[in-house]
């Protein structure tokens, strides 16, 4: 049986700026666009975190058994965004010395072997601006057939107050009104182009020194950004599709932008749930390519920046972002990451131990009340830190059943370990690290458990002495044992 029947979730909307029940314009299938990277640089860890929040949200919605169609661009079409006098990959590519198709190329697999690394699944469909020229301009023909759009000196402007003077409503999505909009606009090149400064641009013409350029009906230009993910959404999920995302620096213009060329050239709104993610940021600031207060997730896996202390697993990073809500802000540190380490690994502990625990007559613990309320934690808008404390409670029921202080009846185990595996390896997307690639470590932990059962049985028979050379053998080496009311954890110095 399908999940989801019995699942109803609720998902914070921006439109409406409350927590709506989901409702999928298809029963059991959801269209998912999110807005992907510029590829003119090495995706930093922001850019990671949002990817991720929504790799987690997919992962969520197929586990319940939806079918889901999953977009998400591939940005490469080099325009201009408001703040650039001249566009990012053809500056990149100036300065490396190559072809922007080749900055494009290098800075995809970049990004797709970072992914790889941090366990994500690949989208359904993943498409390129620069494979959408055609429909771009087609969608720009539309907007000037339907009077809101207007050429000026071989460029393509969107008419945003003929639109909202027409019914239009730009502003919906970021709650700006016109004034706030017009504050909001620089004046930049091509000012004297557009009929009103909040105008922005559809089509531009290109300077002689833009590289990237394609023939349209108007000029050799380029595409406007916001164009081309009205275009690939649209084409690939419908004129109306259930939810769009992206990290909530996108919100305006570009999704404001969005809403605004959908209803100009289809008539009708594009988006039934907009979600967007809360930024990474480094010191309090958030982090960012273009003012380099950014860490690479390569960094962190090598260790190799001054920010960091030590190396830290792709699943760490993963249990890091995880913990915090994704429309909270999370704050980086080597520091956080490091607490962050001490906690996967108590999980990943425990989830090792659970192939080894013994059943009972009868269960002292209610498992289906504490699995519901994972489903709980993960059907209120995707509360991933609730989830993590209703799994460390899985953690302590692991810990007493193998101290013998709980007892579990077979069915109850079967369920407690497929609910751990499931919202672990499935949903949140971590890897076992101490079972897959690190071996040594994991050989370490299960040396310490042998030991750590060793002294329990000492104890048990009033053999002090033994048990503290054992506490104390171990301290010498750098591994501290912690005697806790769930039983002894240990931490490697
Ligand atoms: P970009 O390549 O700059 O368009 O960014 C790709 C995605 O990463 C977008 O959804 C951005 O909103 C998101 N993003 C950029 N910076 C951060 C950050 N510091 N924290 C979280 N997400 C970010
Ligand atoms: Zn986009």
């Amino acid at each position: 049986m399908e999940l989801y029947k019995t699942n109803q979730i609720k998902v914070y909307n921006s439109l409406s700026k409350s927590k709506e029940i989901f409702k999928p314009i298809h029963e059991g299938n959801i269209g998912l666009y999110v807005c992907g990277p510029t590829v003119y640089s090495n995706v930093h860890l922001g850019n990671v975190r949002t990817f991720m929040s929504f790799d987690m949200i997919y992962r969520y919605f197929l586990h319940l058994g939806y079918k889901v169609r999953y977009v998400r661009n591939i940005t490469d079409a080099g325009h201009l965004t408001d703040d650039d006098a001249e566009d990012k990959i053809s500056t990149k590519a100036r300065l490396e010395k190559l072809e922007p198709m080749e900055i494009v190329q290098k800075y995809t697999v970049d990004f797709h072997e970072i992914l790889q690394e941090f366990n994500f699944l690949p989208p359904s469909i993943e498409p390129t601006a620069t494979g959408h020229i055609v429909e771009q301009i087609e969608a720009i023909k539309q907007m000037l057939a339907n009077g809101l759009a207007y050429e000026s000196n071989g460029s393509v402007y969107f008419d945003v107050l003929k639109y909202n003077a027409e019914g239009g409503d730009y502003g919906i999505l970021s709650k700006r009104n016109m004034e706030d909009v017009l504050s909001n606009t620089r004046q930049l090149d091509g000012q004297s182009e557009k009929k009103n400064p909040q105008d922005f641009a559809l089509w531009k013409k290109a300077s002689p020194e833009h590289i990237m350029r394609w023939p349209s009906p108007w000029s050799v230009g380029f595409p406007g950004w916001h164009l081309e993910c009205t275009v690939m959404s649209t084409k690939y999920l419908g004129d109306n599709f259930d939810i769009h995302g992206g990290g909530m620096d996108l919100k305006f213009p570009h999704h404001e932008c969005e809403i605004a060329q959908s209803k100009a050239c289809n008539h009708t709104n594009p988006v039934n749930y907009w979600m967007h993610t809360n930024m990474l940021t480094l010191n309090g600031q958030k982090m960012s390519k273009s003012t380099g207060n950014s860490i690479l997730p390569g960094e962190i896996l090598s260790g190799d920046n001054d920010k960091l202390n030590k190396p830290f697993s792709a699943s760490v990073v993963r249990f890091f972002c995880m913990q915090a809500h994704y429309r909270s802000i999370l704050d980086f540190s080597s520091d956080a990451l490091e607490a962050s380490e001490k906690g996967y690994q108590k999980l990943m502990t425990a989830v090792d131990e659970i192939e080894n625990l013994k059943t009972s007559e009868s269960s002292s613990i209610n498992i289906e009340a504490w699995k519901q309320q994972c489903y709980d934690a993960m059907n209120d808008d995707f509360n991933t830190p609730i989830l993590i404390a209703h799994l460390f409670e899985g953690v302590k029921f692991i810990n007493q059943i193998k101290e013998e202080n709980e007892t579990i009846i077979a069915t109850d185990l079967a369920l407690l370990k497929t609910t751990m595996y499931t919202f672990i390896y499935k949903v949140l997307g971590l890897e076992n690290n101490s079972t897959a690639e690190n071996g040594g470590e994991n050989k370490l932990s299960g040396v310490v458990e042998m030991l750590i059962k060793m002294r329990r049985n000492a104890r048990d028979n009033k053999d002090w002495a033994l048990s503290d050379k054992i506490r104390d053998e171990l301290l010498a080496l750098g591994i501290q044992l912690k005697d806790g009311k769930d039983g002894t954890t240990f931490s490697v110095n």
